[in-house]
């Protein structure tokens, strides 16, 4: 049951893979050249996966590991753009439409600045939302906290706006 009819919701997302070898890198459904991938039961897609749970956290549905538990093995080796988009379509589904979404990428390598655009381009186009909308942030760990050169972990915040569609069906 969801009480949530009008008005704005923040949620919170983070994640964090480790690197494996023999993986392509996929950051916000764009594969980056690199000389290993992130390991993980889908295909590792840190960024996704951050975004998706920022999207669940703001209309209070849980999580991805809830969602899509890795000891299913449906989503095996899953293209974790399908994640985000399932998650997208119950955002809808609940009258929300996405304000913005800014994230932190924490990754000692590689380096992100080159490839920005096409991971904006791309999450904005998974998430319908203009690019204008979506912010991401390449942060270097310094050698100190979460991340390091042994993987890389994503902040995400995301703002949803409700009551200003089409679901004519909410109830009392
Ligand atoms: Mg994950």
């Amino acid at each position: 049951m969801n009480a949530v009819r009008s008005g704005v919701r923040i949620g919170l997302g983070y994640d964090v893979h480790p690197f494996a070898a023999g993986r392509p890198l996929r950051l916000g459904g764009v594969e980056i050249p690199h000389t290993r991938g992130l390991a993980g039961h889908s295909d590792g897609d840190v960024l996704c996966h951050a975004v998706a749970d920022a999207l669940l956290g703001a209309l209070g549905l849980g999580d991805l590991g809830s969602r899509f538990p890795d000891t299913d093995p449906k989503w095996r080796g899953a293209d974790s753009t399908e994640l985000l988009r399932l998650v997208c379509t119950e955002v809808t589904a609940h009258g929300a439409r996405v304000v913005n979404v800014d994230t932190v990428v924490i990754a000692e390598e590689p380096r992100l600045a080159p490839h920005l655009a096409a991971i904006r381009a791309s999450l904005a186009a998974l998430l319908e939302a203009p690019e204008g909308s979506v912010s991401i942030k390449p942060k270097r760990a310094e050698g100190v906290a979460m991340g390091g050169a042994n993987g890389i972990a994503v902040q995400a915040v995301v703002l949803l706006s409700l009551g200003e569609s089409h679901n004519e069906e909410r109830g009392s």
